[in-house]
């Protein structure tokens, strides 16, 4: 449940309510707006009844979450999450996007395709060191060595970094290089990596599952949340449905539907969303205009020679093309980029 304050409430009556919840045996979660201040109740508030808050001076209501996520929740957070990583504003009106190749290759190949992102107008580099594969003949990724390429790159462009970890163990090794945790699709409910990355304080970007529904998209942040790591974004990148044409649907009423339940960073992919590069250029702009607050594009200097996922991936001449694209139409719905 969320405890709405009224708008004239005094700090000693904000904290009455706060004591009583912990009295209960709940955590507090306080989210102070500019027009009022919320409680949010976090733990299974179900034995509790709302007499016990109502009854408080200063309460103007209680009110029932009926979702089971949150922290996540925008009830009991309405205003925007807006973190900043090296620089780089996640959640706020401009448009970020993450871009490079789907996997670490070589240095070349990396810091051709860092140089060439970051000329267009990338705000954060991308690349698998560590890579999910559908089979284990497929190449794995470079471990240690990708990721210490990708440091590599972040100081010779400035660019923040994002890489997979896929396990719990991982966590400590992909956390000494990198700025932004990446989850992967099929790893949104490994709970126990989940709670692993909760307990760092290093940016977490969760991929939905291509089987997972919003709810537990938010469920599972909610695990990352708890843990105290409140730098979440959320990423929407194709589910899987009965069409074959395209790799994946890439689900925009996603993107809207978790900006309405979730006051954390929406991103979209519409590489893995779609698995052919001449689609990523219309679906991303119909991501923006749905409202997600960052692209992540996969982006290759051969993808032709690419050792994963060429198919989808932009040459830097065509990625450079469809942020100037972007830009226009971030623009037209009230963004920058
Ligand atoms: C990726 O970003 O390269 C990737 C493996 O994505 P997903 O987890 O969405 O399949
Ligand atoms: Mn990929």
């Amino acid at each position: 449940m969320i405890v709405v304050m009224k708008a004239n409430a005094t700090a000693a009556q904000v904290e009455a309510v706060v004591q009583q919840v912990e009295a209960l045996g709940y955590h507090a979660h306080l989210s102070r707006g500019t027009e009022r201040t919320i409680i949010g109740v976090v733990g299974d508030d179900r034995p509790i009844p709302s007499h016990q808050f109502e009854l408080l001076p200063g309460v103007e209501q209680v009110v029932r979450i009926l979702q089971p996520f949150k922290l996540a929740s925008r009830d009991f957070h309405p205003e925007n999450t807006v973190f900043d990583v090296r620089g780089v504003t996640i959640g706020g009106p401009k448009v970020v996007i993450i871009a490079g190749p789907c996997s670490v290759e070589s240095r070349s190949q990396l810091l051709e395709t860092a140089h060439a992102v970051k000329e267009a107008g990338a705000d954060i580099l991308r690349g698998g060191a560590f890579k999910p594969r559908t089979s284990p003949y497929s190449f794995q990724g470079l471990g240690e060595d990708g990721l210490e390429l990708l440091a590599e790159a972040r100081e010779a462009t400035g660019l923040p970094i994002i890489t997979e970890v896929m396990s719990p163990e991982a966590v400590p090794l992909v956390g000494k290089y990198t700025d932004i945790y990446q989850i992967g699709a099929r790893n949104m409910q490994n709970f126990p990596l989940l709670t692993a990355v909760g307990k760092t304080r290093i940016p977490a970007f969760l991929k939905r599952s291509m089987m997972g529904t919003v709810q537990e998209t938010l469920m599972a942040a909610e695990y990352i949340l708890s843990g105290g790591n409140r730098r979440v974004m959320v990423c929407e990148r194709g589910i899987r449905t009965f069409e074959t044409a395209t790799r994946n649907t890439l689900d925009i009423n996603a993107i809207a539907l978790f900006k309405q339940w979730s006051h954390l960073p929406v991103f979209a992919d519409p590489s893995h969303g779609t698995g052919k590069w001449e689609l990523i250029g219309p679906t991303a702009k119909a991501c923006v205009a749905a409202g997600a607050d960052g692209l992540m594009i996969e982006v290759h200097p051969h993808p032709a020679q690419a050792l994963s996922d060429g198919a989808q991936s932009l040459k830097p001449e065509r990625f450079a093309e469809l942020v100037r694209e972007l830009r226009a139409l971030a623009q037209a719905v009230g963004r920058t980029m």
